[in-house]
Order: C-alpha cells, then sequence, then structure tokens
C-alpha cells in the first residue's frame, strides 16, 4: 500500500487529541479534495477516559456512551486511521502503525506508513505497578477494555455472592486518589441499584476497601476535601485504609504493611506512568516515560509537539518559575493545551508564531461521590482563590467538565441533543448495566 501524507498528523484521540482534530480540521477543512489533518487511534470510538470507573461499575454504557471517530471525522473535517503507533522517526518524518489482526491473529490489515509535515503526540499514559509482585494480576482502568473487562468479572461476582450462603462478596482498590475514590462510590451505587432489582432471599453485601499507601486519601487534594471525602465514603460503608503500602498482590488478596485485605476483585487505581515504547521514538523523555515538552509543548525534535498526559510539561506559576514542577494529568490539562495547540499550529500556518507559552490554569479538582454528590475546589476563573464545595453544586460543576468536552467535539447543539437523549434512555432502561 502508498505511503500517506498528510500536513498534521495527530496519534491519540483522547481528552487532548480528538479536540485538537476537532479544531483544527473545522479550521482548515479539505485541500484538494482531501482532509489535512488525519487523526490515529487504536480504537474505532471515543470514550472520555474520566468515565471508565463508570464503564467499570455498570452505571455507563460505552455502547451508548462511544462516539465514532469516523463519524467525528466526517462533522469536523479531519480523516481518521484505526492503529496502534508502533515506530516514529521525527527525523524522516514518518510513522508506522502496526498491522490490524483478526479473529486467531490472522492479519486482516498490513502494516501502514505515514508521513507528516507536523505531528502531534497525544497518546495518554497508562498505570504505575511501582515494581509491585503480582500487580499485573490486577485490574486496571487504562483503557474501556480495561473497565469492560472488569464489569463482565463484577457482574459475574455479583451473580455468585447472590446465590452464596456468605451473602457478600468484597472489592479491594489500591490507591485513593480520585480514581479509586470515584470507582468505590460508583459500586457503591451499582450494587444499590442491583438490590432495588433482585428479589430479598438474593441481596447480599458488598465490602469496598481503598487501600492508600498515604496518610491520606485524595492526597493532592486540599485536606478539607480529604477529610469530607473519607466522612462520605465512610458513610456508605467503604473501609478507607490509609497508610498501608501494598507489599504484593495475591488473586484473592491484598498483602500491606496493615495486613492482608481479601479480596474478589482487586482494581490498581494508583500512580500513572505513561507507555514504555515511547522511549524508542527519538525523542527525549523523562523517567515516567512522558516526552519531554517545553512551554510551547514542543518536544526535542523540531515539528513534533505532544500534549496530554503523554507530555512532561513545565508548570508557569504566575511569577513565570517553575520550580521543576510539571503538568499533572488531568483532562482540563489535555483541554488547554489542545486549544493552545490548535491556535500554535493554526498561527504557523499563516507564518505566524504565538508569542505566548502554554500556562496551565488549575480551575480547581472535584470529585464525584455518587448520587449526584460531588466534592472539591474550585479556583482561579470563577472565584479567584480556592473555595470549597460539596453536594449537587460540585457534581454538576464534574460533570461540566465532561460537557465542555463533548461541547469542543460536537458542538453546543448537538451536546444538548445528547445529554437529554442519555438522561431519557436512563429514565427508560435504569441507570445500571447487568449485561
Ligand atoms: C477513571 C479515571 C478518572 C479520571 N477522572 C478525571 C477527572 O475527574 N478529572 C480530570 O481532569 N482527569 C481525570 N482523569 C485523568 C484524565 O482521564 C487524563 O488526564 C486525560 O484523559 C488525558 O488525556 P490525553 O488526551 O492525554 O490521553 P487519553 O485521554 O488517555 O487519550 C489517549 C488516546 O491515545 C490512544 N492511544 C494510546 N496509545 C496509542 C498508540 N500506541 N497508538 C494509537 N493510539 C493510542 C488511546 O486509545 C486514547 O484514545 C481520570 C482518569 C481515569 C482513568
Amino acid at each position: 500500500m502508498p505511503g500517506m501524507h498528510y500536513d498534521i498528523v495527530i496519534v491519540g484521540g483522547g481528552a487532548g487529541g480528538l479536540e485538537l482534530a476537532a479544531r483544527l480540521g473545522r479550521k482548515l477543512g479539505r485541500q484538494a479534495g482531501k482532509e489535512r489533518v488525519l487523526l490515529i487511534d487504536r480504537s474505532s470510538y471515543h470514550i472520555w477516559k474520566p468515565s471508565l470507573h463508570e464503564v467499570a461499575a455498570g452505571t455507563l454504557d460505552v455502547h451508548q456512551e462511544g462516539l465514532s471517530y469516523s463519524i467525528l471525522g466526517r462533522s469536523n473535517h479531519f480523516s481518521f486511521l484505526l492503529g496502534e503507533l508502533d515506530a516514529f522517526d521525527p527525523v524522516a518524518k514518518r510513522l508506522t502503525l502496526k498491522p490490524i489482526l483478526g479473529e486467531g491473529g490472522r492479519v486482516l490489515v498490513d502494516e501502514r506508513g505515514v508521513t507528516f509535515t507536523w505531528g502531534v503526540l497525544a497518546i495518554g499514559s497508562g498505570s504505575n505497578l511501582f515494581g509491585t509482585p503480582g500487580a499485573e494480576q490486577a485490574h486496571l482502568l487504562e483503557r474501556t477494555e480495561d473497565a469492560e473487562a472488569f464489569h463482565t468479572r463484577l457482574l459475574a461476582a455479583f451473580m455468585k455472592a447472590s446465590f452464596s450462603s456468605e451473602k457478600t462478596m468484597s472489592v479491594a482498590i489500591v490507591g485513593g486518589g480520585a480514581t479509586g475514590v470515584e470507582l468505590s462510590a460508583e459500586l457503591i451505587e451499582a450494587h444499590r441499584e442491583l438490590l432495588d432489582s433482585i428479589g430479598a432471599e438474593q441481596r447480599f453485601r458488598l465490602d469496598i476497601a481503598i487501600v492508600e499507601a498515604a496518610p491520606r486519601i485524595l492526597g493532592g487534594l486540599p485536606e478539607k476535601i480529604s477529610d469530607q471525602a473519607t466522612v462520605a465514603l465512610e458513610r456508605k460503608g467503604v473501609r478507607v485504609r490509609t497508610g498501608a503500602k501494598v507489599s504484593a498482590v495475591h488473586a484473592d488478596r491484598l498483602a500491606t504493611s496493615l495486613g492482608d485485605v481479601p479480596a474478589d476483585l482487586i482494581v490498581w487505581a494508583a500512580g500513572v506512568k505513561a507507555a514504555a515504547t515511547n522511549t524508542g521514538y527519538g525523542l527525549e523523555t523523562n523517567r515516567t516515560n512522558q516526552f519531554v515538552v517545553n512551554d510551547r509543548l514542543e518536544t526535542s525534535a523540531p515539528d513534533v509537539w505532544a500534549l496530554g498526559d503523554c507530555a512532561g510539561c513545565p508548570w508557569i506559576d504566575k511569577d513565570g518559575g517553575t520550580e521543576g514542577r510539571l503538568i499533572p494529568a488531568r483532562a482540563q490539562a489535555a483541554h488547554q493545551q489542545a486549544s493552545y495547540l490548535a491556535k500554535t499550529l493554526i498561527a504557523r500556518l499563516g507564518q505566524r508564531r504565538v508569542e505566548t507559552p502554554f500556562v496551565y490554569r488549575d480551575f480547581g479538582s472535584l470529585v464525584s461521590l455518587g448520587e449526584n454528590k460531588g466534592v472539591g475546589a474550585l479556583m482561579g476563573g470563577l472565584g479567584g482563590p480556592n473555595f470549597f464545595v460539596e453536594g449537587l453544586i460540585a457534581k454538576w460543576a464534574y460533570i461540566s467538565l465532561h460537557l465542555d468536552h463533548h461541547r469542543a467535539i460536537l458542538g453546543t447543539p448537538k451536546t444538548v441533543v445528547l445529554a437529554l437523549a442519555r438522561l431519557l434512555q436512563q429514565r427508560v432502561a435504569g441507570r445500571l448495566k447487568l449485561h
């Protein structure tokens, strides 16, 4: 197959890459009957990653939530190519995608090469297992497939527990960051919805433990937020075990510095690390395998940029210093970087240069606690200093992040229609996916 060439090639259609492709596609449109922007992703459809804990718990259905990249490309004027990045040569400005395999490993589509004038890497990150023995047996929440696999195991465990004599099942979550906290709240909600729809004789108890090495959960957030979240979770029956370092993961339990935690299901939600393969693309990387970028998101190679979780970008404070801090791996950072890079690339096409560096604006952190409850801190833009929010306001502020993402890729009218359609669907079919 002859190689393909595009002006701008973006690898990774997640929170950052998809928004960038949509913004650039809408602005640049087609030239000589062909789109100028190509988006590549290893999946054919897009799920906003912060929703994965809901997919895992079954309170969000990927088949309804997923948006097809090809259809998004048609309405936003970018081309889409399905494939997983295999090799990247920043000097030759060429990348290669792995062959696509079918049943039994049969090659459906051969390896493909794509050349570009400008390349953008937005391939996200994965989990940091910190070399913990056995950790690879735990469920991860890196990809949609991981969340779906967990959901299948969860339904099986629910079924087993409801017909067992003990009438109990247990989940241990390693990591008391936002992912672990939100997953535990979502599992409680899924369990409660399930109990509402089965007979009394089948009801069972769900025992959830969050195991965190640090002295408190949500360590990156203000103490008041950790305290509120701990109280809310404990009220729901979640056991919050702080100061417990996991030394090994076994099939049926966690070994920790404070003793064993038995569990039917184990989820690893501690630590973020980019893919080890990032170190083989001829670009400078840091110790968590992120591509080192400057404050303009430029990598160590000319005409190659990186954004989102895969980019180690200096966090400039208001005095212009960085103190060695990097921008955190968050959807709001990827969202802001996508709009900065869209402006930069459009300016460069017009032979201009965006003079200002990328400055991350932290609007705060919000954590969903299920049932229209949330907790968090909003900063900057809204109230100047950091202020604490909880309950419905926090939950709505949390949802608005997701809506912002949809607005960037679908536009406002379609986002409203989609949100309403999903609300109605839940009213009719229920929130919990049991199949
Ligand atoms: C359960 C959970 C909850 C979270 N909650 C929040 C939250 O509330 N707020 C917040 O700000 N952040 C949250 N985050 C973090 C947030 O999801 C990430 O920071 C954000 O998605 C990063 O965006 P990204 O574009 O860099 O990468 P991603 O959104 O991860 O997208 C990467 C894309 O690249 C594709 N890809 C990866 N490797 C390859 C390859 N080799 N070839 C081709 N394609 C590839 C993937 O398929 C994916 O589509 C959460 C994360 C998780 C897991």
